[in-house]
C-alpha cells in the first residue's frame, strides 16, 4: 500500500525539512509494509503561499475569525516551497521511495492564485482540502468556540459546497479527509446532503476520494463515513489511502483498517499519483 498523505512538520513545531527526516518516514513506512510515501506538506507552511494569498481571511465579515486565521497562517510559515521541493527531489534522487506532493487548502475565490502557486513545480500529487469556511478554521482547536455559534447542518452544507468548488476547479488530484467536519463530534441528523455535494464535486474531473486513518484517531471512524465511500464507489471515483502523519511514527497507521473499510464500500483497488497520473494497486 501507499501512504498518499504525510507531513514533515508537526503543528506547532518546525523541524528542518531534510533528506534525513524523510528517511525516518520511509523507515517507519517500511516497518508497516508501506511501499511508497507521498510527502504532502501543507500549503500554509510556505512563504510563497503566504505572499500570494495574504489577506484572503479579510473576506470574512467577522474580524475575530479573520485575525485568528491570519495569526494561524503567519505562525505556520516555516520556509520556502522552492527549498521543500528541492529536498523531496533530493530524497528521490538518492533512491528513497517518496513522491512530491502538497496539501493545498481550497480558498474560496483564490483559484487563480492557487494555480499560479502550483505551476512552477513538478508535483506528483496534489491533495485538495477544505479547512476553512470563510476565515473559520473549523477543524482546528484554536477556532473551536465558533462551533457553539453555528448550526451543525449549515456548517456541513457550507463545507460540502466548498468541496464541490474544489472538485470543480480541477486543481487537486484527491479530496483529502472528505468528511472532516465530524472531527470534534458535530454531526447533523442527515449527512447525505453533504455526501452528495462532495461526490458531485469529485465527479466533475474524476478526482479521487481519500480514505484517511487520522479520522480513526480523532473520531473512532476513518474519513469518510461508509455511506460517503459507498456513494463515491457508485459514482466510479478512485480512492487513495492517507495517514495524515505529522510525525514518522504515524506513517501508514491503521492501513489494514482502511483497506477493510474500502472493501466494505465495494472497492477492490486503491490509487496513487506520479507526475499527476493516476496508478492503481489491488487491495490486500
Ligand atoms: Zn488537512
Ligand atoms: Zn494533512
Amino acid at each position: 500500500m501507499i501512504d498518499c498523505h504525510t507531513h514533515l512538520q508537526p503543528h506547532g513545531e518546525a523541524p528542518p525539512m531534510t533528506v534525513a527526516r524523510i528517511e525516518r518516514y520511509v523507515e517507519a513506512a517500511r516497518a508497516r509494509g508501506i511501499e511508497k510515501v507521498c510527502i504532502t506538506e501543507h500549503l500554509f507552511r510556505f512563504q510563497e503561499a503566504y505572499d500570494a494569498l495574504d489577506g484572503w481571511w479579510d473576506d470574512d465579515p467577522d474580524p475575530n475569525l479573520a485575525s485568528l486565521a491570519r495569526r494561524y497562517w503567519r505562525d505556520h510559515v516555516s520556509g520556502s516551497v522552492a527549498d521543500y521541493v528541492r529536498v523531496v527531489e533530493q530524497a528521490k534522487a538518492v533512491g528513497l521511495p517518496v513522491l512530491l506532493g502538497l496539501e493545498m487548502d481550497w480558498i474560496h475565490g483564490r483559484a487563480d492564485a492557487l494555480r499560479a502557486f502550483l505551476a512552477p513545480y513538478d508535483w506528483d500529487i496534489v491533495l485538495g482540502s477544505v479547512h476553512y469556511i470563510g476565515a473559520w478554521g473549523f477543524d482546528c482547536p484554536e477556532f473551536i468556540d465558533e462551533w457553539a455559534k453555528r448550526d451543525v447542518a449549515d456548517v456541513w452544507g457550507d463545507y460540502g459546497a466548498l468541496v464541490r468548488e474544489l472538485g470543480e476547479s480541477g486543481l487537486a488530484d484527491v479530496i483529502a479527509h472528505p468528511d472532516v467536519p465530524k472531527i470534534f463530534g458535530h454531526r447533523p441528523a442527515d449527512e447525505t446532503p453533504m455526501h452528495r455535494l462532495i461526490v458531485e464535486g469529485a465527479s466533475a474531473h474524476g478526482t479521487a476520494v481519500e480514505v484517511n486513518s487520522n479520522g480513526i484517531r480523532y473520531t473512532g471512524e476513518a474519513y469518510p463515513a461508509l455511506p460517503l465511500l459507498e456513494r463515491a464507489r457508485a459514482a466510479g471515483l478512485p480512492i487513495t489511502f492517507g495517514s495524515d502523519a505529522h510525525r514518522p511514527d504515524r506513517v501508514g497507521a491503521d492501513f489494514d483498517a482502511l483497506a477493510a473499510w474500502a472493501r466494505g464500500a465495494g472497492y477492490e483497488e486503491a490509487s496513487w499519483f506520479e507526475s499527476r497520473r493516476r496508478l492503481s494497486y489491488a487491495l490486500p
